[in-house]
């Protein structure tokens, strides 16, 4: 083909340069500016592309990884998707290690990219030969030529956020930006976005979401880790049971907690308002800002860039099923009613 055809030589150079996007109904009762870094844009659908990439370019480049060898992580869920997608085209086996509570879409959605998925019990221990983590291990030891992932504790993960969103959001706000808002769940994102954006200007506050259920704001707070404050909640992505090491706990000035209900309607309502189909995860940030904004964290000048990790077609059967959010009793009677008015013709 004639070289100035303007074509992608594959689907990976579409990684990254996500729009912005401005928030325009759905934060009306709220002072500031708002917009979305919709992730959804990546060619996998979400943000962990960005990673994918990254970490196995830098592995190539460390000369731990050529043609043939292997990847392996546990994960069911947006970096599992990601990793296959850059496995198919750089020419790497994909492996990984999900939970049995990862549902058959799911797995069925990762052996369509082409990955080997092992199933391990959801119900046993994290250091229990059977669990994920413990399988992908034993996989990666067996496995010549073969690295392992492990976002939860790669610095990699933050170095491909402080290297591609944070100067993205930067140049597309023309460093306007007061304040970043952000799930944490590795952690990569906020802290890679935060560390570029901060050495631009320190005076932008980094706002964290965690779910209720996970561990992080108290840590944050503390420098404590208190099992108590662990227990299951329905949000996936967002927040966690242990502490990883790729947040930088010292660039977050605050979290805020959300619960696995209004994040549901959150996510919803943004289809409903702004026309934007995002994941469950996208819900608890916009519930996270309308907290911070009752709490009086904004005003009329704020420039407010919120990351919405994923799209919303993830999760078809949970957040978007009226039966699911039904099951969970996230639906009071009349909304029930409104929410399953389907015409059927006969
Ligand atoms: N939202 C979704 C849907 C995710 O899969 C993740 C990743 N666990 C996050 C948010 C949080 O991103 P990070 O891991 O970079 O903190």
């Amino acid at each position: 083909m004639k070289e100035d055809i303007n074509v992608y030589n594959n689907v990976l150079e579409l990684i990254g340069n996500t729009p912005l996007i401005r928030l325009n109904k759905i934060t009306d009762n709220i002072d500031g500016n708002f917009f979305a870094k919709v992730e959804a844009f990546n060619p996998g659908h979400s943000t962990k592309d960005r990673i994918a990439l990254y970490i196995i370019e830098q592995a190539e480049k460390a000369g731990i990884l050529t043609p043939g060898d292997t990847i392996i992580e546990t994960t069911s869920g947006n970096t599992g998707f990601s990793l296959a997608m850059v496995s198919i085209i750089k020419g790497y086996n994909c492996i990984l290690a999900v939970s049995s509570k990862s549902s058959k879409d799911k797995i069925d959605m990762l052996r369509t990219m082409g990955a080997k998925v092992y199933v391990c019990p959801a119900n046993v221990s994290a250091d229990d030969e059977r669990s994920y983590y413990n399988v992908a291990k034993r996989l990666h030891e067996e496995t010549k030529g073969s690295v392992y992932i492990n976002q939860y504790f790669n610095q990699l993960n933050v170095d491909a956020h402080y290297h591609s969103t944070g100067p993205e959001i930067w140049k597309q706000t023309q460093g306007k930006i007061t304040h970043l808002i952000a799930c944490s769940g590795t952690g990569g994102t906020i802290s890679g976005t935060a560390k570029y954006l901060k050495e631009q200007n320190p005076n932008i506050r980094i706002l964290g979401v965690d779910a209720f259920g996970s561990v992080l704001k108290k840590y944050h707070e503390t420098k404590e880790f208190d099992n108590d404050e662990i227990y299951p909640y329905r949000i996936e992505g967002l927040g966690k049971n242990l502490i990883p090491s790729a947040t930088d706990f010292d660039i977050i000035d605050h979290f805020m907690k959300v619960s696995d209900e209004d994040s549901a309607h959150m996510a919803r309502a943004i289809a409903k308002t702004e026309g934007l189909f995002v994941g469950y995860t996208s819900g608890a940030v916009m519930q996270a800002i309308k907290q911070y904004g009752e709490e009086g964290e904004f005003t009329a000048d704020s420039n407010v860039v919120a990351i919405f990790p994923d799209h919303g077609s993830r999760y078809m059967s949970k957040v978007f099923s009226d039966d699911w959010m039904n099951e969970q009793g996230f639906f009071d009677s009349k909304n029930l009613e409104e929410a399953q008015k389907i015409e059927f013709i006969k």
